[in-house]
Formats: structure tokens, sequence, C-alpha cells
């Protein structure tokens, strides 16, 4: 389908590209869940682009040697480049000539060309918000020892790291980026509020505005970790679901929820309770967290 057609569909549809040497790498992930949903409901499009396609020689080469020697192959500059001129993505001189400076292209298109890569800068909620309110992103998945950084240097406007390891290929970090953005995009959670009351959630004075010295935010809104879930039955190998949340006080539930945010993100993930919107009463909460040493494990 084109993407002419996908937009008139789906109104505000953001669409993905993905240019990878395993197409099939992701036939079962679009299959399934959300992604699927979003697809049907025309909240996305994805393009799945098989760089062999875009080979010339017969052996549909995709790969070389590197320059200078070393161990591996690289994937070579032209069929990627051909891709992505198939795809009309103009060279990033072009993108960002003075008649496009507001980020626009001639299509009107808002977009972001991504190069998967472990050198890239890491991507987190807050790279993923930015991009979910573009309306074309395209991942460029690498293989081997990489991608000949020309395709960086002539199409990429973003080159981004899924964590300090190392994986085979860009196809799972493409599939990290496409399920994070791709969920903060209005009405493929269903319920609105959804993403913005997870771990990681921006910080929103709406949303986290105190109430009667209780944050109104159930969930980790304000940059904190989500706090722990639980479902039926009350009582599990002898392990009880916490009072609070079967007490039907609202604002218990509410505090005891906040607290245990600020005790796993002090275990988990210290770094972030620095930039958090914390209240006086939660930074205090801190200080007698961590001199009880009730973070826990
Ligand atoms: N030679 C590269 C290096 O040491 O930085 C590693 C290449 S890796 C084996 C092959 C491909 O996997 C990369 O080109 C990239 O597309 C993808 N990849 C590997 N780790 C990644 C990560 N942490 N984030 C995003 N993409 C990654």
């Amino acid at each position: 389908m084109g993407n002419e057609m996908l937009d008139k569909m789906a109104g505000r549809a953001l669409r993905f590209e993905i240019l990878t040497i395993f197409p099939e790498f992701f036939r079962g992930f679009f299959e399934h869940g959300v992604v699927s949903r979003a697809q049907k409901g025309g909240l996305i499009g994805i393009g799945v682009h098989d760089l062999r396609g875009f080979t010339e020689d017969r052996h549909r080469t995709v790969d070389d040697r590197p320059f200078g020697g070393g161990e591996g192959m690289v994937l070579k500059a032209e069929p990627l480049a051909r891709a992505l001129d198939a795809l009309g993505i103009r060279p990033l001189a072009e993108r960002k000539s003075p008649e496009h400076e507001t980020g626009l292209r001639e299509s009107g298109l808002r977009e972001s060309v991504v190069l998967l890569s472990p050198q890239g800068r890491p991507f987190n909620q807050a790279v993923a918000r930015e991009l979910a309110g573009l309306e074309r992103v395209t991942l460029v998945c690498g293989r081997y020892e990489g991608v000949d950084e020309r395709i960086n240097t002539l199409y990429c406007d973003r080159e981004i790291s899924i964590g300090d390891y190392v994986l085979s290929g860009g196809e799972l970090a493409a599939a990290v980026v496409l399920d994070t953005v791709m969920r903060l995009i209005p009405g493929v959670l269903g319920n609105e509020a959804s993403s913005a009351f997870e771990s990681f959630g921006a910080a929103d004075d709406s949303i986290d505005a105190d109430v009667d010295g209780v944050p109104r935010s159930q969930h980790g809104a304000g940059g904190l970790l989500d706090y722990p879930h639980y479902t039926r039955p009350a009582e599990f190998r002898g392990v009880r679901v916490p009072e609070e949340l079967m007490s039907g006080d609202h604002q218990a539930v509410r505090r005891w929820r906040r607290a245990e945010q600020l005790k796993k993100t002090l275990r988990n993930r210290p770094d972030l309770l620095a930039k958090a919107s914390l209240t006086e009463e939660e930074r205090r909460m801190v200080g007698r967290i961590e001199k009880e040493g009730e973070t826990g494990r």
C-alpha cells in the first residue's frame, strides 16, 4: 500500500519504514498485540524493505570487506541509498537546506531517518516522544560490522543505540524503537492516559499536581519508575497483596503507590530521582527510605 493511501486512511498515521536484509524477522512481531491493532486501526503504517531488492548484481550482494582491513563485513552504501531514494527520502543536506529549515520536506512530511547503532545516542522515552510527534520514521538496520558510514553522513539525522551492549543486527533495535514510539501515539493504547502514567512518563504538572498532599498521579509520571502491580488472588504462596491496595481508600492507595515508586526508583534507578519532579514531602520520604535502608533487595 502506498504512503499516500495510508496517510489518507489514517489521518494522523505515523509511518515507519524499516530497511533490513532480514525482512522476515518482523513477521511475528507485527502480527500480534498492540502493533497489529495499531496497524489495523490505521494509526500506524509499516513498510519493511528488503535491501536485497535494491541490489543490481546477480548475487544480490549487500555487504563487502572493510577498507583498511580488519574483521567482518560492512553493509554497502548503494543498496541502502537506492532504498532510501525509492522511498522519496532526500539526502540530509537537502532536507536541511534553508527552504526546509523547519524540518519539513517538500512533501510536507515531518520525518526522521534513524541509523540503529551501538555507537548512537541512548534511546529513551524522551527520544520516543520526539519521534512519536513525526509523520514518518525510517529505521536503518545494520548487520555485520555495521553500515557504510556514508549512509549515516548523507541520510541519517539520528544515530540511536538501544543500550550499552552489541546486538548482531539492527532489527531487534528497530523493533524496540517502533514498539516504544507507537504506544505513545494517541489512540494506540485505547486509554489516552496510560502511556503518560507509566515508568518514565513525562513530568506533567497537570497530572502530577498534589491533591491534599498526595500526588494525583497513580503511576510513574514525573520521571519515576512505575509501582508494583497485583491482581487476584489476594494471597499467593503465602505472600499477601498489600492491605492498602485492598482497603478501598483511594488516598491510601495513592500514598502507597507513590511510596513504592520512590522505593523502587531508589533501589533500581537512583539516577532518575535527581531529575524527577518530587514534592518536598517526597524528598523527605526518600531521605527516610535511604536512612532506613527500606528499598528491599
Ligand atoms: N561494529 C559495531 C560496533 O562495535 O559498534 C557493532 C556492529 S553490530 C554487530 C551490527 C548491527 O547491529 C549494527 O550496525 C546495528 O545496526 C545493530 N546494533 C547492535 N547493537 C546495537 C545497539 N545497542 N543499539 C542499536 N543497534 C545495535
